[in-house]
């Protein structure tokens, strides 16, 4: 590529304005997570599959369990159990990261059990009204509607959401183009109309090569990793890409509820991330 259409393509890509990521989307996809490897001497990454980690301080080990279920911030060394962190996973959720344009992400293991994720953070702090525009993918819908996790849904067009908010708001749900309608929003509209209630833009349609929520005002870009992002038709993922204030709460509950993402489901999104601009 000469440097005029590299340059085309990165203003197209908005990497001229995203300071944490200064190249190329598709140089991302391909590199990004994977940074240390050549370092090690690898070409693949390596698939961990441990489920528990070695202990020679178990008091030590408490004590980083207890940290990481208050705080949810990443533990420096080895996660001590499975349903703390992998780092095959951590290699998916740095990639997707990047390639959104936010601080970080958390994968699970479903779409829905990302979005289940979300809304337990937001009633864990007595946030159980939600706002959201439909069509949704039809069991965000259900979800919601049948009120499974204790939530309660207001469902409004665009237009009516900043009417719709209240003080037990916790979220606003758009997803845009929606599966299977392909009916879409204007993101940057909505997520003014928020205010401050974190907007959460369902992005599984578009994924990051055409559409990155964050940078119109969402904070929290939802993935049902299962289509798009695995491509392949053989992973069942979720990952929600997000500020890192919002991925500690997301960890504490993914640690506490269990919806952790395989291994090597972990490789096989990181594998599917380096196809995806040329998909
Ligand atoms: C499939 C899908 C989901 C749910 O994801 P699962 O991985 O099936 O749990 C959520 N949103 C959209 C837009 C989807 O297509």
């Amino acid at each position: 590529m000469d440097s005029a259409s590299r340059e085309a393509y990165d203003g197209m890509h908005g990497y001229d304005d995203v300071r944490t990521a200064p190249r190329a989307l598709a140089t991302e996809a391909v590199h990004a997570g994977r940074d240390d490897l050549a370092r090690q001497g690898l070409h693949a990454p390596p698939i961990d599959l441990s489920t528990t980690y070695p202990s020679y301080d178990s008091r030590g080990e408490a004590a980083r369990i207890d940290a990481f279920a208050t705080t949810g911030a990443e533990p420096d060394g080895p996660p001590v159990y499975g349903r703390l962190g992998n780092p095959t996973v951590a290699r998916f959720e740095t990639a997707l990261a990047r390639l959104e344009g936010t601080e970080a992400a958390v994968a699970f293991a479903s779409g829905m059990a990302a979005l289940s994720a979300v809304l337990l953070v937001r009633a864990s702090m007595g946030l159980r009204h939600v706002v959201a525009v439909r069509p949704l993918y039809g069991c965000s819908d259900h979800l919601l509607t049948a009120g499974l996790l204790g939530s309660e849904v207001t469902w409004t067009d665009p237009a009516g959401i900043a009417e719709a908010v209240r003080p037990d708001t916790g979220l606003v749900m758009v997803e845009s183009p929606a599966n299977p309608t392909l009916a879409e929003v204007d993101l940057r509209a909505v997520a003014h109309a928020c205010g401050s209630v974190p907007l959460l833009a369902d992005n599984t349609f578009a994924t990051p090569v055409l559409q990155r929520p964050a940078e119109q005002g969402a904070r929290l870009v939802l993935h049902s990793a299962t289509k798009y992002l695995g491509g392949h038709g053989d992973v069942m993922a979720g990952v929600v890409a997000c500020d890192e204030e919002f991925a500690g709460r997301l960890r504490q509950i993914r640690f506490a509820t269990g919806g952790v993402l395989h291994p090597l489901a972990g490789y096989l999104l990181l594998r599917g991330l380096a196809t995806l601009p040329v998909r």
